[in-house]
């Protein structure tokens, strides 16, 4: 292996994404694309504006004018031969307009779509709960309150799971550290006391009721300390695997090269949560926040094409060992250079307006796109985006000058 591939296998190991209430599409009343990106209309559409064919214009003109002509005739006492001749002149302006109707009506039918469509163009964007599968429908906030008071050597149902979480967080100093029991051992105590450090809180080792809440809060899914891949003083790639730590913004190794600082994306076809035009505008803002600071610059992939970033929502386990939690929790996570995914939790209560219990989705989107650039998280600055967590309701746009610090840093050369 490697020495990229291994710290990034290494770096994965450490984390993933959350719980939160998850979205539905925006603009319901709207022609939302039922799934994809597609701007096509739904099966249907054009259905409901048929469009008359000439054959059966036809056939009606042959039957109708020769009985209205003789009924006419026979009524007004006229010569047949007149009423023939006014019958064909007020026929041949109604077969016309017929005609004219058949175009007009597939006008109509054509403009309509992309009138529709631009009214779907709403920015504003609020989710609401999605109705989850019952594996997903305890959150993780009420799993952590059942764990708050437990004690050291204490076997309790739920440890294991605290366990999995600190160490995808990167609690654990090393991978190699198995966790297949549910006691309160002195693994758990250190990892706890790691936690409490990072986070500035009492550091005791126990699952007291300021730790619980901090870990309640909901937060990106990458991990905040970086464990080096198991480091052999011998080894002719530890050098390389060393990452560097400046006061709070930190990355390791792993950038874009020049060659690659025209980056494009692209949105995958995970679930549908938001509108694809409130994305394109969501992701187009946080790009363009990165762009004014550093040397890239984001495009969106043309149809069809490849692209370097691809992102998309996925619910629970979405095959790259980095399961979604539901509602709450892990948020989005996104993988470093040069991977290029970013993955947001569609279980999540998103929204462009964030309420109380909404989060901001340009938010987390700014965050993860510092992860794609090769960020880590920031430690002791709250108001950087690359801080790990983010309180529900608020809206946290613009870069901190830690965050810009750590891009300039990363790619000062
Ligand atoms: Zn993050
Ligand atoms: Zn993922």
């Amino acid at each position: 292996m490697d020495s990229t591939a291994a710290q990034s296998s290494s770096l994965l190991t450490a984390n993933m994404p959350a719980v939160a209430p998850p979205v539905l599409p925006a603009n319901s009343s709207h022609m939302q694309p039922a799934s994809g990106f597609s701007m096509a209309p739904p099966p249907g559409f054009f259905a409901s504006a048929p469009i008359p064919s000439l054959e059966c214009s036809f056939l009606l003109t042959m039957v109708a004018i020769p009985s209205s002509t003789l009924i006419v005739s026979v009524l007004l006492g006229l010569p047949f031969a007149t009423v023939v001749v006014l019958v064909v002149l007020l026929a041949i302006p109604i077969v016309g307009v017929d005609d004219t109707e058949v175009d007009g009506e597939a006008t109509v039918v054509v403009t309509m779509a992309p009138l529709d469509l631009v009214g779907s163009r709403c920015p504003s964007f609020r989710g609401q709960a999605r109705t989850l599968k019952p594996e997903h429908r305890q959150s993780f906030s009420s799993f952590l309150q059942g764990l708050e008071g437990v004690q050291k050597g204490q076997i309790v149902e739920g440890l294991i799971e605290l366990k999995q979480y600190l160490k995808k967080l990167g609690y654990y100093p090393s991978d190699d550290i198995t966790l297949t029991s549910s006691d309160f051992d002195d693994h758990l105590e250190l990892a706890l006391e790691t936690y409490q450090e990072y986070f500035h809180l009492n550091v005791t080792g126990n699952l007291d009721s300021s730790t619980i809440q901090q870990m309640m809060i909901p937060r990106c899914g990458m991990p905040d300390i970086i464990n080096t891949p198991s480091t052999k003083p011998n080894s002719t790639t530890s050098k390389h695997n060393e990452f560097h730590m400046v006061v709070h913004y930190a990355f390791g190794t792993q950038k874009w090269p020049p060659s690659k600082y025209a980056l494009t994306y692209r949105f995958g076809s995970g679930v549908q949560v938001v509108g694809s035009d409130t994305l394109r505008s969501v992701c187009s803002n946080a790009f363009q926040t990165w762009a004014k600071v550093s040397p890239f610059t984001f495009q969106e992939a043309t149809a069809g094409a490849s692209a370097d970033i691809v992102i998309e929502f996925y619910s629970g386990d979405h095959g790259d060992q980095y399961p979604f939690d539901g509602p709450g929790n892990k948020l989005a996570h996104a993988f470093y250079p040069q991977d290029g995914r970013l993955h947001y939790d569609a279980d999540e209560n998103w929204s462009t307006d964030p309420a109380m219990d909404q989060t901001d989705l340009e938010s987390v989107t700014v965050h993860e796109i510092g992860h794609l650039l090769g960020l880590y998280h920031s430690k002791d600055h709250p108001e950087a985006i690359m801080y790990p967590t983010i309180a529900p309701g608020k809206k946290k746009r613009d870069l901190a000058q830690d965050d810009i610090d750590g891009i300039h840093a990363l790619y000062s050369n």
